[in-house]
């Protein structure tokens, strides 16, 4: 029977599929197979298994771990200036360089044998948080040579020689790295990068050995301006044939120490009125020998795979930490802020339309930091899940975007108005950097997530893909007719699941017990098999052209997306003991996420080009169509309230960010922040006597003399909160007189120019 069925059934299918199977190049097929999956794989199964992800532990950090953030990282955050760093110095002190090189902070990944601290993903996505709510110069220099670059490249892929050749030098800072790979011409794509390193023979050191002649030209690196080691992303080509038959070998990864003969290091590169250390670099006939490959000869032109390896675990940790904190850091200053600013005669935090935004950056820092512990959980335990990466990477940037937003809007004109008060000004100007770095959110959002995520996590396209490329058609059929028919009876049994729970509105849906939290496990359930249902559809009826309808694509990206995050608010809720003041946060979550969900499932049915399978799955999944409406006010109400009073809720939500007591602007806010809500029930009495003056209330006894005290310190602490900063005119009028001052001070101003 299954041989009638893989000859006559399955054989014309087979041969059909093979023959329209759009081409996929190398570097896709190597971008694709990098990393492995996870929880994403079960969403895309459209049937998660809740027990799974509940019992997965959560991550935790070592007493050394804890010792190194409460001991290093809080000195460090103490010798932090954001102002000065960003306006006077323009760049780190001299005190912190040393001292970040000395403690190893360039060596956190760095495995303890090589001399490094060998902490792990959560310690090092726990730094940066900590670091990057003090100073994003600070947290951008230690986050990237402990993100992709040549410590991370050369741990997974270096020979044991080039190990303990490097790994010493990189974790104590006698090295520091950059890692190059986007040139003027290649950004988003990088690999039709046009840089070349030519296989020759060559003098290396006095002596004449076989190596490469690179020439290149790479922008915008970070690190770059003041790095002693540079990782390189070339093509390597072999003309000669000195290693082989091949001519063209493809994208190679190699350390190119920078004081070697012809290679130039540019200047600076101002990033968005940012100082960390980025700027330009090219080599000009620079000769490395084999050995400076990273992995060896062997490794030649295996570059984009390990970079997209790398990729797959990095992306998960450095942004995703950074922009969690950066919600946090809103969420706790802007509900402080709207707790002690007045107007019309009360809080502002106290009116409907300031809850409203205050609500989206308390429920936003919940999610963040749920999802970046849960991730960070994965990475723990080995993981390196591409897909989820690439949506931490693009979500958890969008969403901090749309946090500090709100925080700026709450503040008003304090968070305007520039200067060494201003604690949000910078981190607002920042934002950019992280939506573009690391794989540009347009581009991972329409390209990455879903196109990436179908095929990785989909219980059974990858098979079949594997099975129609097979080189051997017999062997390719036999794998092609058991992955086809056990996809068929997936699906078939998706759709019943996915009508049925759609139908009944998820009642039915599969769901642990997990208290008032079960309808959101019901509902999830629920839309995992309509969007398992929907992107077998998809696929079966646009195949390889999903790939260029982007619009398509980022849907299905944004609810998988949605599927990982709030599965992550889940467990956080649970793995916290589900406190009963956070549910608000949590409910905001769901009903924003469903919300999203429901609209981009209308927008996919409405825009599907085959319109009967638009039709049919519209009668399935949405026969009402998108009618989740939101977060109530009742719930905004709620969750704006989380962080308008101290509390151990507030607490929960914004964790261990840097707290140095120097009357800076965070500093003076969190004192005034106590004091209020401390005189609350005073100013609640001299409120309901209709008093504003204190001295006044005393006198007439509504507050005793102690209680006025209290309040005048309170006002005090605000007034210091209010006020911004102003500069003597002279120091805003411009600092060039005329053009030729300005080249007197930066030389020659530079254009980093694509190579003609
Ligand atoms: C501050 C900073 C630091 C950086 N650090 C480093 C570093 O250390 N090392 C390094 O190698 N690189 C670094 N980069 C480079 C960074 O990775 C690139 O800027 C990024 O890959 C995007 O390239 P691009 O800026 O040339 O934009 P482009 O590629 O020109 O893209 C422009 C826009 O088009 C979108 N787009 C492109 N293709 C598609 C598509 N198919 N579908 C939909 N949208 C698309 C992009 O999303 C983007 O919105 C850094 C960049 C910056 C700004």
């Amino acid at each position: 029977m299954s041989s009638f069925r893989r000859d006559f059934i399955t054989k014309p299918i087979f041969s059909w599929a093979r023959g329209v199977l759009p081409v996929m190049s190398d570097t896709e097929r190597e971008a694709l197979e990098a990393g492995d999956v996870w929880w994403d794989a079960d969403l895309f199964t459209g049937n998660p298994d809740w027990s799974k992800l509940l019992s997965h532990a959560p991550a935790t950090l070592t007493e050394q771990e804890k010792a190194f953030l409460n001991g290093p990282v809080d000195e460090l955050c103490a010798m932090l200036d954001d102002w000065k760093i960003n306006w006077e110095w323009r760049d780190l002190p001299g005190e912190a360089w040393d001292f970040i090189k000395r403690k190893k902070f360039f060596g956190i990944i760095i495995p303890k044998e090589y001399g490094g601290l060998g902490f792990s993903p959560y310690a090092h996505s726990e730094v940066v948080r900590k670091l990057s709510s003090r100073s994003l110069t600070a947290a951008v220099t230690v986050m990237v040579p402990n993100s992709l670059g040549p410590g991370e490249l050369l741990m997974r892929f270096g020979t044991r020689e080039q190990q303990e050749r490097w790994l010493p030098r990189l974790a104590d800072g006698r090295d520091i790295p950059c890692f190059g790979l986007t040139s003027p011409e290649a950004g988003s794509d990088a690999a039709s990068m046009i840089d070349t390193g030519v296989i020759c023979q060559g003098n290396f050191e006095g002596r004449e050995v076989l190596g490469l002649r690179l020439n290149w030209h790479k922008r915008y690196i970070t690190l770059g301006p003041v790095a002693t080691l540079l990782g390189l992303a070339f093509k390597a080509y072999d003309p000669d044939h000195l290693v082989g038959t091949e001519g063209e070998l493809g994208i190679t990864v190699a350390l190119i120490p920078t004081d070697l003969p012809g290679v130039s290091i540019g200047r600076r590169h101002l990033p968005a009125m940012q100082v960390f250390q980025n700027g330009p670099n090219w080599g000009k006939d620079v000769f490395i020998p084999m050995d400076y490959i990273i992995g060896g000869q062997t490794r030649l032109g295996q570059g984009w795979k390990m970079l997209m390896t790398a990729l797959a675990a990095g992306r998960g940790i450095s942004l995703p930490s950074l922009s969690a904190a950066g919600a946090a850091y809103a969420a706790r200053t802007s509900g402080a802020y709207a707790r002690i600013r007045e107007q019309f005669g009360i809080a502002i935090g106290k009116f409907e339309g300031i809850e409203e935004p205050l609500a989206r950056i308390a429920a936003t820092a919940y999610l963040l930091d749920a999802a970046r512990r849960l991730t960070c959980a994965a990475l723990n335990q080995g993981h390196h899940p591409a897909v989820i990466s690439g949506i931490m990477k693009l979500q958890a940037t969008e969403r901090m975007r749309i946090a500090i937003d709100d925080a700026m809007d709450i503040h008003g004109g304090k968070a305007v108005i520039d200067g060494p008060q201003n604690y949000l000004g910078n981190l607002y100007r920042s934002v950019p950097v992280g939506i573009t770095v690391e794989g540009a959110n347009i581009l991972t959002r329409n390209l990455i997530v879903f196109g990436q995520g179908a095929i990785r996590a989909h219980p059974y396209l990858l098979q079949e893909m594997n099975a129609l490329g097979e080189a051997d058609p017999a062997r390719g059929l036999d794998a092609f007719d058991r992955a086809f028919w056990q996809h068929v009876g997936h699906s078939v049994v998706t759709l019943f699941r996915a009508w049925g729970r759609s139908w009944s509105g998820g009642i039915f849906a599969p769901a642990p017990e997990a208290g008032a939290a079960s309808r959101f496990y019901r509902q999830l359930s629920r839309y995992s098999s309509a969007f398992a249902l929907c992107a077998d559809m998809a696929l079966l009826t646009l195949g390889g052209a999903l790939k260029r309808k982007e619009m398509l694509s980022a849907r299905f990206g944004d609810i998988l997306s949605e599927l990982y995050l709030l599965s992550a608010a889940l467990k956080r809720w649970e793995d916290e003991g589900r406190q009963a003041a956070d549910f608000a946060a949590l409910e905001w979550c769901m009903a924003s996420g469903f919300r999203t969900i429901e609209n981009r499932f209308a927008e996919i049915l409405a825009n599907l080009p085959n319109r009967l399978i638009g039709l049919i799955l519209a009668f399935l999944i949405q026969p009402l169509g998108a009618r989740v409406l939101g977060p109530s006010d009742r719930v905004v109400h709620e969750c704006a309230q989380l962080v308008l009073e101290p509390s151990a809720a507030r607490d929960r939500l914004t964790p261990d960010l840097s707290q140095v007591d120097d009357d800076g602007g965070v500093a003076r806010l969190e004192k005034a922040f106590l004091l209020v809500t401390g005189t609350d029930a005073i100013a609640k009495r001299m409120h309901a006597a209709r008093i504003h003056d204190w001295q006044e209330a005393v006198k007439r006894g509504v507050i005793t003399e102690a209680e006025g005290n209290q309040i005048a310190a309170a006002r005090e602490a605000v007034a210091k909160v209010i006020e911004v900063d102003d500069f003597a005119p002279e120091a805003l009028s411009p600092i060039f007189k005329k053009p030729a001052d300005v080249h007197q001070f930066f030389g020659e101003i530079g254009e980093t120019r694509a190579a003609s």
